[in-house]
């Protein structure tokens, strides 16, 4: 493969680096829906839903990452995704997630009985999602 034909990938969050590497596609969620990013596309910039991403391997696999949001910047063939939380699939504590299940679905109940929670019951949904999400991802 040429340097063209390939683009780098880094997966930052504040915990520290993810993932680096370089692919021939990387598909990311958008809130207007899943995109697969190629080399020499476009620059791009925006943010990213609670979902995974993909990042194609030489072998056509695809590695796997949960992703809690963020965005991301596409330029000159640098993918650099930034995001809160972030796991590659084999890093995930399924126990850990499942616990945040439970416990989200728990304040999205108590939420619903005290309509003045609204705030609460934002914050349960999301966890819920990241929940899920990891936990998806965890069973690859
Ligand atoms: P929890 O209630 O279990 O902390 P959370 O969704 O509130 O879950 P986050 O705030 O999104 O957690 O993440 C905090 C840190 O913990 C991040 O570095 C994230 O990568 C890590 N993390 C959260 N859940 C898991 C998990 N199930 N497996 C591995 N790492 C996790």
């Amino acid at each position: 493969m040429s340097k063209n034909d390939e683009l780098t990938v880094s997966v930052v969050t504040p915990a520290g680096s993810v993932y680096e590497g370089t692919t021939s596609l990387a598909i990311c969620s958008t809130p207007e829906g899943k995109i697969g990013i190629m080399p020499n596309r476009l620059p791009l910039l925006t943010t990213l839903v609670i979902d995974e991403v993909k990042i194609q391997q030489p072998d056509g696999s695809f590695e796997n990452i949960a992703i809690s949001g963020g965005f991301l910047e596409f330029s000159n063939n640098e993918l650099s995704i930034v995001a809160p939380a972030a796991e590659r699939a084999e890093d995930i504590d399924v126990e850990r997630a499942m616990s945040a299940r439970d416990r989200a679905q728990k304040r999205i109940a108590e939420a619903k009985s005290n309509k003045k929670s609204v705030n609460d019951l934002e914050r349960a949904e999301i966890a819920l999602k990241r929940a899920i999400n990891r936990l998806n991802i965890s069973k690859g």
